[in-house]
């Protein structure tokens, strides 16, 4: 982009229409972890549908009751923008959402990140910053290797770690529907971006 003397251009992230549409109804709540598993795997399937990025989802909910607080998709693509995972994007508009770096701040009750797909390296090392206090993935990391995505070099222990800074870990929800959508994602000659080492990252 072009840009004059010492100024930049502002980066924005705006997510698709459509999410909002599917995130209607502000008293909606989703009570179990596999009803909060289903809306982000939905996510992850209507952004490959819609052609607005890769096949991953995220959303950030409220632990206790269920409300969610903000969606996120893969948006690499469409803004050329490496770090837009979907996770990332949830984080960050959570975080506008409440006007605060730390989900974890005080008086705010525990929140919970759902990812369609375990973290890649860098979704898990944001993890810890955000705030939030439990993550839920659905999609194992070997489902994401097995299409030919990426994610990263990650510690073998990972889960552990997260657990070791309070942060409770539960995987395979609704795996099989979550791998679902990236095999759907690489029938259909999806672009596997950053695949200077053979994969791209969720
Ligand atoms: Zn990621």
């Amino acid at each position: 982009m072009e840009r004059t003397d010492h100024v930049f251009p502002e980066v924005t992230l705006r997510l698709p229409g459509w999410v909002g549409e599917l995130s209607s109804g502000a008293d909606r709540r989703y009570r179990t972890l596999e009803d909060r598993m289903r809306f982000v795997v939905e996510l992850s399937r209507l952004n490959v549908r819609n052609g607005t990025g890769g096949p991953f989802g995220a959303a950030i909910f409220e632990r206790e009751t269920g409300r969610l607080l903000a969606p996120g998709v893969n948006l690499v693509v469409g803004s050329g923008c490496s770090v837009f995972h979907a996770e990332m994007v949830a984080v960050m508009v959570a975080q506008k959402v409440l006007g605060t770096f730390d989900l974890g701040g005080e008086g705010l009750p525990p929140y919970e990140l759902v990812a369609s797909t375990e973290p890649c390296a860098m979704c898990l090392g944001a993890t810890p910053w955000s705030g939030v206090r439990h993550l839920v993935c659905g999609a194992r990391d070997e489902d994401a290797r097995a299409v030919g995505f990426d994610e990263g070099a990650k510690m073998a222990e990972w889960a552990g770690a997260l657990e070791d800074r309070g942060i409770s870990v539960e995987l395979g929800v609704l795996r099989e529907e979550a791998v679902a959508v990236l095999q759907e994602y690489a029938a259909l000659g999806g672009e596997i971006y950053n695949s200077r080492r053979g994969g791209g990252s969720p």
